[in-house]
Order: structure tokens, then C-alpha cells, then sequence
């Protein structure tokens, strides 16, 4: 049967979800490997997470340079093990990081890419969605190992238990991938808040929050919700640029996303419409997220947003 690479997602020491939905989809297409490119001492602890979703074989690689060296190290080891496993093709999570050690890998493997895909298919055709997501494209790589990054949330996930069998590679990364060294790094603080992909309830803010987020954060608190913002709130320096939700921003596809004083710019939508279900609160019955919403509340989001989290708080109770 072909193999399947996918590398494998982590977000702090838990294998991410999105490593389950790139399983699924891998698992379309043949038997899949993921590959984990763990620090030194920590590749059979890094294993051992990767224990949910339809995978076969797990291949470990220890390197000081993942950390030291960032994604230029990771794109040689992950060429390295396409040469020697010959898979049918590789998918990676498609946020910043596996966007950069995909091209870098492409380039390597004189492969062809394709980024933020929404789907694949067991033939390897593969659906993204283009223009602010008003265009839907279906496209096939036909030249080298199609490396495809998925972008988080778009698959549903086969949550079966795995229990794969474990190869460690002993793999050099090449003088010419340690040209740049990273010297320190800040973890984002995730203030207890889910991460804002990996979140089944977004509740975001935009310009209507006229820079107070507190109604905001307390009913995504009230939810267990991530918080996310328009590009106008982030811009305005009200919220961080990494919660930004949109074409430029994060890509979000959660069970709920809660739009609270967002007008609904092709932008912003670009990043949430796929959401399953969407509630918008907004002062203008005209705003133009209305017409992507399943729930509406017209209203003042200062007004609305208190009640709701009181009403959902008193249900928890
Ligand atoms: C190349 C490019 C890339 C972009 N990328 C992104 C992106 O990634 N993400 C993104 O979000 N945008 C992006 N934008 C910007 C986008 O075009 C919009 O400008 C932006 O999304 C508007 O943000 P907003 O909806 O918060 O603000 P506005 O459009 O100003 O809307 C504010 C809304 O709040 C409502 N409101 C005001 N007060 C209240 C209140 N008290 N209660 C309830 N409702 C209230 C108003 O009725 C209005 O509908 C991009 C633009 C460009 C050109």
C-alpha cells in the first residue's frame, strides 16, 4: 500500500488536532506515516502523543537544530525522509509554520505545492477555496511528491485510537540548513484560553468593540471560547495581531464563531465562513455579515454580550 507522510502538529507537548484531520485525509489516499521532528531526548515522549487518528507508523527525529535552526531544519529532515520512504505525498498543517517548511520542502524535493487546501481527495485532487473564499478550485500537483498543506478545522477528523509502530531515523541536518541561528523565542501566552484554531467556539470583536474587549472576553470565557478580532481591531492595536481572524489573519473553522461588532468585509469572512455555525451581534441590521449568519442578533454588542454570558453562566450553575 503507498504512504502517506504527514507531519505531525504539536501545540506544546499534545499532538494538535489538526495532526488527526491530516491523518483522515492522508488515510484517503494510503497508509500513513507521521513524522515527528522532536528535540533531543524527547522524540519517544513526542511519539507516544501522536495517539489518535487512523495512522500506521510514527518516524521520530531527534535534532537540537528543530529549535536552533527553525523551519530551514526541518524542511532538510523531512526531504531527507521523502527520498528515503518515496511517499505518495506529504501533508502538512497550513498555518505559518507548515506553509514555510512546505515550500522549503518543495524546493528541495523539485516538488509541487499546494497551500491552504480545504479538502483531498483519495486521487490526490485537491480543493481550496480562492478570493475570499467566493471561488472554489479543484487542482492535482503533477510534478514530484505533491506536498499539500490542509488548512486546520477543514477535515473532520477520524478520533480512533492509534497505536502506531515507531521507527527513529538517526538524520543529519546539513550545514547548508544552519545558516541562521534562532537565538530566543517567546512562547505566545495562551492566558488559559483555547488556541484560536484549534478552538470548537471563537467569539471575535471588531471595530464595534470601540477597543474595550472585556464584553467580549467574558462571554468567550463563559463559552470556553478562543478570542478572535477583525483586522480593523488589530490594526487599531485594541487586540494582538495573532488573534487576528481573516485573509491576512488566522484561518478559523470552528463548531460556533460569534461575530460581535464585525461588519462581514470578504476579508474577514475569508477566515471564519466555513464555521458551522455562525451568530453575529451588531447595532446595523444591514451589516453585511448578516447574510452569512444563522443567528442574528440586532442589537448593541455592550448590551447583548453581558446578558448572554449572564445566561450562559447561569445555565452552568
Ligand atoms: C488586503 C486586505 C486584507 C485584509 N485582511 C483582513 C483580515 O485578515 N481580517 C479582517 O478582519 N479584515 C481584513 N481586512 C480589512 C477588511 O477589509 C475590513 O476593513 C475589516 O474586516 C473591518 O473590520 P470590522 O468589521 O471590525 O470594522 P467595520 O467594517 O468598521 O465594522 C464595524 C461593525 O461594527 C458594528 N458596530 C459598531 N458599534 C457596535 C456596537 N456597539 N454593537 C454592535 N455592533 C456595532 C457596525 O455596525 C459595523 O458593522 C483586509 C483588507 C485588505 C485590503
Amino acid at each position: 500500500m503507498s504512504t502517506v507522510l504527514i507531519l505531525a502538529d504539536f501545540v506544546g507537548k499534545k499532538a494538535s488536532k489538526t495532526t488527526a484531520e491530516l491523518a483522515t485525509a492522508g488515510a484517503r489516499i494510503g497508509e500513513v506515516s507521521a513524522v515527528v521532528l522532536a528535540p533531543p531526548g524527547q522524540g519517544a515522549e513526542c511519539a507516544a502523543a501522536i495517539n489518535v487518528g487512523p495512522i500506521s507508523h510514527v518516524i521520530v527525529i531527534e535534532s537540537d537544530s528543530f529549535a536552533g535552526n527553525g523551519v530551514a531544519a526541518g524542511a532538510d529532515i523531512l526531504a531527507q525522509v521523502i527520498s528515503l520512504k518515496n511517499p505518495v505525498a506529504v501533508l502538512i498543517a497550513s498555518h505559518a509554520f507548515g506553509k514555510e517548511i512546505a515550500g522549503r520542502t518543495a524546493v528541495k524535493t523539485h516538488s509541487g505545492i499546494i497551500t491552504d487546501a480545504v479538502d483531498v481527495a483519495a486521487d490526490l485532487s485537491v480543493t481550496q477555496l480562492i478570493f475570499g473564499g467566493s471561488t472554489t478550485v479543484t487542482s492535482k500537483i503533477s510534478h514530484g511528491t505533491p506536498i499539500i498543506t490542509v488548512r486546520p478545522k477543514s477535515i473532520s477528523p477520524d478520533l480512533v485510537p492509534a497505536s502506531p509502530t515507531v521507527e527513529t531515523l538517526s538524520l543529519l541536518v546539513s550545514q547548508s540548513s544552519k545558516k541562521a541561528t534562532v537565538t530566543s523565542s517567546q512562547p505566545p501566552v495562551q492566558g488559559g484560553r483555547p488556541e484560536l484554531t484549534e478552538a470548537d467556539i471563537v467569539v471575535s470583536g471588531g471595530r464595534g468593540t470601540n477597543g474595550d474587549f472585556a464584553a467580549v472576553e467574558a462571554f468567550a470565557d463563559s463559552l470556553g471560547a478562543a478570542v478572535g478580532a477583525s483586522r480593523a481591531a488589530t490594526d487599531a492595536g485594541w487586540y494582538p495581531h495573532s488573534h487576528q481572524v481573516g485573509q491576512t489573519g488566522k484561518t478559523v473553522s470552528p463548531q460556533l464563531y460569534v461575530a460581535c461588532g464585525i461588519s462581514g468585509a470578504i476579508q474577514h469572512r475569508a477566515g471564519m465562513q466555513t464555521s458551522k455555525a455562525i451568530v453575529v451581534i451588531n447595532k446595523d441590521p444591514e451589516a453585511p455579515i448578516f447574510e452569512i449568519a444563522d443567528f442574528g442578533v440586532i442589537g448593541d454588542l455592550f448590551a447583548v454580550l453581558p446578558k448572554a454570558t449572564e445566561g450562559v453562566n447561569a445555565r452552568k450553575a
